[in-house]
C-alpha cells in the first residue's frame, strides 16, 4: 500500500495496475497466453511533480503512461484521478456503486473474513514451500479484501459502519441524482450563456441599436433565466439531502473504527470505471506527448488547425468565438513557436519545432497531468535540452504535472523529482531523484546505473555488468522476476514476490535484500 504523504497533494493514485495483452492462441485447446506488460503496478503522483520512470524497452513503461491514461482498458486495478470530484464529474459508476450497497458490504465482509481464514493458516505453515505457497494466497485474498472495502469506502466512509444500509443507499442515490442533475444544468447554462455572449457581439458589430439588441436575445435570455431558477431548486434540495445525511452519519461517529473508514472517502475519481463517453471529457485533463512528433501530427493540418481542435472538441471555445485564435497564438508563443507559424503545415518544421507543435497542443487544453513518453528521445541532443527546458518552464507557469517516461538516465536525472524504475512489468524502486541515483536499494536499479558511461577515472569504482537477456513478459519469472540476473537471489527470490515498501522515507523498494549503505 502506497503511504499517504501529507505536504504534497495528491492527483493520481495508481493501485494494483495489471495491464495484460492476451496472445492469438495456437489451438482452441491451448492454453490462453497473456503478455504481461504491466504487473501489479501501486504509485501515488503529486500534484506538481515530474516523475520519471526509466528501465530498458519492452520494461512496460510506455505501455503504464498510456494504461493510467486510459488509452487502454486496465485488465486489473484501480487508477484515482484527483483532479476533479465526483460531483463536478458524476460518473455512472458511481450511482451503480450506491445502488448495489447492501449486497457489496456482504461480499466485503466474506472476503475479509476469507482473509482472516487464510492468515491463520499462514501464521502455522511451517518455514520453505508450504508457508510460501499460503503466503501468496493470503496476499491475493487481502486484496480482493481490500478492494471490495475501498470500492465502497471511498464513496460512503463511516456508513461502511451501518447495519442496514438499504435506506442510506436511498439517500446518497437521491443526493447524487440530485447532483448529476445539477451539472448537467450548469453545463447547459454555461452554453446558453456563450451562446448569448456571442449573438449579442455579433448583433453590435452588425451596427445594431441596443433595443434591437435586446428583442433579438430576449428569448435566449428567458430561458436562461428559467434554467438558472431550476438550478437554484435543485441546489436547495441538494443542501437538504445533504444536511440529512451529516445527521444520520452521526450515529456512528463516535464508534472507534468510524474514522479508519471515513478518512477513505476522498472524492476520486476511479478512471478505470469510467464510460468512453465520460472518459472523452477527462482527456482533456490528461494528455499524452508523443516521441514521435511527425507522426503524431496531422499532415493535412495546418498548426493553427492542430492547436484548436482540442479546444473546440472539448468546448473550451465555440468554433465562432473570436478569442479562440488570440489564444492559439499566445500557446503558440508559449511553446517557442512564432505566430506567423499558425497557417504552416507540419512538414515545413524541424523535428525540435514539430514536437512544440505536439506540446502546444496539449498545453493548450490546460491539463493537469501530461505522459511525456520519450519526447526527446527522437531528436537531436542540442535540440533535446530546448525541449526539456520548455516542459520545465510551462510546468512551472502552468502548474502541471508530468510522468516522464525515457530509456536515457541521465536526461531523468536532470528532469525529474523523484523517479520509478521498471523492470518487466512492475516498478521495482521508487525515490526521490537525488536518493536514488546516490543510493540504489535495488539490484536492478545498481546495475542500471553501472552502465552510464562516465570519463571519470575510478579505478576502485566496482562496475557491475547486467548478464543475460531479459526474460519473457509472456512467462515471467516466479517470485521476483530478477532472480534470473540478480547476482544476490537466494532461495526465498525464486518462490516470493517481494513486496513493494516504503524502506526509508519515501523510498520504496521490492526486493528481499535491498542493498544498504
Ligand atoms: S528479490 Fe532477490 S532476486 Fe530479486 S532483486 Fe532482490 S535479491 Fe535480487
Amino acid at each position: 500500500m502506497v503511504k499517504e504523504n501529507k505536504d504534497k497533494k495528491l492527483l493520481l493514485r495508481v493501485e494494483n495496475l495489471k495491464q495484460y495483452f492476451p496472445l492469438k492462441k495456437t489451438s482452441i485447446r491451448a492454453e490462453q497466453l497473456y503478455v504481461r506488460a504491466n504487473d501489479d503496478v501501486s504509485i501515488d503522483i503529486y500534484e506538481g511533480e515530474t516523475l520519471g520512470l526509466v528501465g530498458e524497452s519492452g520494461c512496460g513503461k510506455s505501455t503504464l503512461g498510456r494504461s493510467l491514461l486510459q488509452l487502454y482498458k486496465q485488465t486489473d486495478g484501480r487508477t484515482i484521478f484527483y483532479g476533479k470530484t465526483i460531483d463536478e464529474m458524476a460518473p455512472k459508476y458511481v450511482l451503480d456503486i450506491l445502488k448495489k450497497l447492501p449486497s457489496l458490504k456482504r461480499e466485503y465482509l466474506e472476503s475479509a473474513k476469507k482473509e482472516t481464514e487464510l492468515r491463520a493458516i499462514y501464521e502455522k505453515a511451517q518455514e520453505g514451500d508450504d508457508q510460501y505457497r499460503a503466503l501468496e494466497k493470503l496476499r491475493a485474498a487481502e486484496k480482493t479484501a481490500k478492494d471490495n472495502l475501498l470500492d465502497m469506502a471511498q464513496l460512503i466512509g463511516g456508513f461502511m459502519l451501518a447495519e442496514d444500509l438499504q435506506a442510506v443507499s436511498e439517500i446518497l442515490v437521491n443526493e447524487y441524482e440530485a447532483s448529476i442533475n445539477a451539472h448537467k444544468l450548469r453545463v447547459k447554462i454555461a452554453k446558453e450563456t456563450v451562446k448569448l455572449e456571442g449573438l449579442k457581439s455579433s448583433l453590435k458589430e452588425k451596427g445594431q441599436s441596443e433595443a434591437a439588441i435586446k428583442k433579438e436575445t430576449s428569448a435566449l435570455e428567458a430561458k436562461i433565466a428559467e434554467q438558472s431558477k431550476e438550478l437554484n431548486g435543485v441546489d436547495k434540495n441538494i443542501e437538504l439531502i445533504k444536511s440529512k445525511i451529516e445527521s444520520m452519519l452521526d450515529q456512528y461517529r463516535s464508534h472507534p473504527d468510524f474514522d479508519k473508514y471515513h478518512k477513505l472517502r476522498d472524492g476520486g475519481i476511479n478512471l478505470t470505471k469510467l464510460t468512453e463517453l465520460e472518459m472523452r471529457s477527462m482527456r482533456k485533463d490528461l494528455q499524452l506527448i508523443f516521441q514521435d512528433p511527425y507522426s503524431s501530427l496531422n499532415p493535412r493540418l495546418t498548426v493553427g488547425q492542430i492547436v484548436s481542435e482540442g479546444l473546440y472538441a472539448h468546448d473550451i471555445f465555440d468554433k465562432r468565438d473570436k478569442n479562440a485564435q488570440e489564444y492559439i497564438l499566445e500557446t503558440l508563443e508559449k511553446c517557442g513557436l512564432a505566430k506567423y507559424f499558425v497557417h504552416r503545415y507540419p512538414h515545413q518544421f524541424s523535428g525540435g519545432q514539430r514536437q512544440r507543435i505536439g506540446i502546444a497542443r496539449s498545453v493548450a487544453l490546460q491539463p493537469k497531468f501530461i505522459v511525456c513518453d520519450e519526447a526527446v528521445s527522437a531528436l537531436d541532443v542540442s535540440i533535446q535540452s530546448q525541449i526539456i527546458n520548455l516542459l520545465l518552464d510551462l510546468k512551472e507557469q502552468e502548474n502541471l504535472t508530468y510522468m516522464f517516461i525515457s530509456h536515457d538516465l541521465s536526461v531523468i536525472k536532470y528532469i525529474s523529482d523523484r523517479v520509478g524504475v521498471m523492470y518487466l512489468g512492475n516498478i521495482v524502486e521508487l525515490a526521490p531523484t537525488a536518493d536514488l541515483y546516490a543510493h540504489p536499494m535495488h539490484p536492478y536499479t545498481e546495475a542500471l546505473l553501472g552502465s552510464i558511461p562516465t570519463t571519470d577515472v575510478d579505478d576502485n569504482k566496482k562496475v557491475y555488468v547486467l548478464e543475460g537477456d531479459i526474460p519473457s513478459p509472456i512467462k515471467p519469472p516466479s517470485g521476483c522476476k530478477f532472480h534470473t540476473r540478480c547476482r544476490y537471489a537466494t532461495d526465498i527470490c525464486k518462490k516470493v514476490v517481494p513486496i513493494f515498501e516504503e524502506v526509508t522515507t519515501d523510498h520504496f523498494v521490492a526486493c528481499h535484500h535491498k542493498l544498504t549503505y
